[in-house]
């Protein structure tokens, strides 16, 4: 609705801008044709008056009654009072005196004279040109012409059908030209799906394109919102199947004394592994829900993997792999608990995924203008098919791995959040076999 609306405004305007100026040229261009033509008359008038004072005075009536006849032309004699002493057209008896006309005035004071005045009639003008002879007398010559009303006129059915065809031009091109310019705006609108498939021209190009760019994303955001709620739900039915299953058993009575508190661990591990799913998954979604109002903390990066190092002291030992720290205080500002839960994951996973007998170096080291937290372990490696998709939600290489470890296939993605909402880069290296290093690049606290 709002968009034919603006299609008829650009077209109204062009068609108004169009009428305008045929208006304007039309105009201009009179104009300036009366002014040439004016121009002409008074020099043809002046050419007879001169002609007409040089000439003996003896003859003059007679050649005065000839010119008359010939050209159409008035020639009027005045004398130095203003008294008509001869007059072509008219009765000299009634004519009144003549001293006050511009032209003669101009004609005894400088010795020529010219005007134009309406005739009587009012598509007619009558131009004048007066010369003071040798006598003293002034000879004035007048000739009657259209005016500019009806030149105008005479003009104008030639310009209605200019403007008209001018006019169809101007709607033809203008309808081209609004359709041209809003076409891929109306086809967009129908329908965004085929957004690929319209073609623009340049100057829409870079809209196009974010527009385009933000529908990928919002489709992409909708999968992938819809994956996580399908792969959500199938990681939360296992371990509630066992906890159903085992309960249904012992509260049938089928469970053999010495059976029960295997059978409680189970449900005990299950209900754990619930709960670490739960809080994986609220923690991603409180990451994906704020975005604004980040409160910014300083960290010493040293002493958080300090920490860090004596809570997962107690795995490490079951995993029979050794931890180290290497490096120095370095201070860093992210919001508050996230450098804790990043060297956390990271930890964890190096402790996880590492050989009996194996390490993992903690290393926190200022380089440049930044702080490199470096997690390193001499664990499985990833292979390189793998390196890139670990990041995603509930990707796992190998999952009876995972899962028999305590994983939710959500540390890394948690980690890759939180990397990106503090500005920092992340970096891979790892090889099968040998292990892994994780670095992440934060910018020095100020
Ligand atoms: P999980 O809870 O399964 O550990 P993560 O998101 O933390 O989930 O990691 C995803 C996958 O990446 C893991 O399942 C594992 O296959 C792989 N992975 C992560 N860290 C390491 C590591 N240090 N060495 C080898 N593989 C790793």
């Amino acid at each position: 609705m709002r968009g034919k609306k603006m299609k008829h405004k650009i077209y109204l305007q062009f068609c108004l801008i169009a009428a305008l100026a045929i208006l304007v040229t039309t105009t201009i261009v009179t104009a300036l044709f009366y002014q040439r033509f004016k121009a002409q008359v008074f020099s043809d008038v002046r050419t007879y008056a001169y002609v007409l004072t040089s000439v003996d005075t003896y003859d003059e009536a007679t050649l005065i009654q000839e010119v008359h006849q010939l050209d159409n032309l008035r020639v009027t004699i005045i004398d130095k009072e203003g008294k008509v002493l001869l007059d072509t057209n008219a009765d000299i008896g009634g004519m009144e005196n003549h001293s006050n006309r511009e032209e003669i005035k101009a004609a005894f004071e400088t010795g020529e004279g010219q005007a134009v005045r309406q005739s009587k009639t009012v598509a007619k003008s009558t131009f004048y040109y007066a010369v003071r002879m040798n006598d003293g007398n002034v000879l004035r010559v007048a000739t009657e012409t259209g005016s500019v009303l009806s030149i105008v006129q005479g003009m104008l059915p030639i310009v209605a059908v200019m403007v008209i065809i001018l006019f169809v031009i101007c709607t033809f091109l203008g309808r081209l030209l609004t359709d041209s310019l809003l076409r891929p705006i109306e086809q967009m609108a129908k329908n965004m799906d085929y957004v690929n498939e319209i073609s623009v021209y340049q100057e829409m190009e870079p809209f196009i394109d974010t527009i385009r760019r933000q529908h990928e994303d919002i489709l992409k955001n909708a999968s992938m919102r819809q994956d996580f709620t399908a792969n959500v739900s199938h990681e939360l039915k296992t371990p509630l199947a066992a906890i159903s299953g085992y309960s249904e058993l012992i509260e049938n009575g089928m469970v053999s004394e010495k059976d029960i508190a295997r059978f409680g661990g189970e449900i005990h591990k299950s209900a754990d592994r619930l709960l670490t799913l739960i809080n994986d998954t609220i923690r991603l979604s409180e990451l994906d829900a704020t975005t604004q109002d980040v409160v910014l903390e300083t960290v010493d990066l040293y002493q958080a993997a300090e920490n860090c190092m004596d809570t997962l002291e107690i795995s490490a030992q079951k995993h029979d792999v050794t931890l180290k720290l290497e490096g120095v205080p370095c201070k860093i500002r992210t919001e508050k608990g996230m450098a804790d839960e990043v060297i956390y994951n990271l930890c964890d996973n190096a402790i996880r995924y590492n050989n009996k007998g194996g390490s993992v170096t903690i290393s926190v080291m200022p380089v440049d203008n930044q702080i490199v937290l470096s997690v390193k372990d001499t664990g499985i490696g990833i292979s390189k098919e793998h390196q890139e998709r670990i990041f995603e939600r509930f990707y796992r290489v190998d999952k009876s791995r995972s899962k028999s470890t305590g994983g939710t296939g959500l540390g890394l993605a948690i980690v890759k959040h939180i990397v990106a909402r503090n500005g920092a880069r992340m970096e891979l290296t790892s090889e099968v076999g040998k292990g892994t290093e994780i670095k992440i690049y934060f910018d020095k606290a100020a």
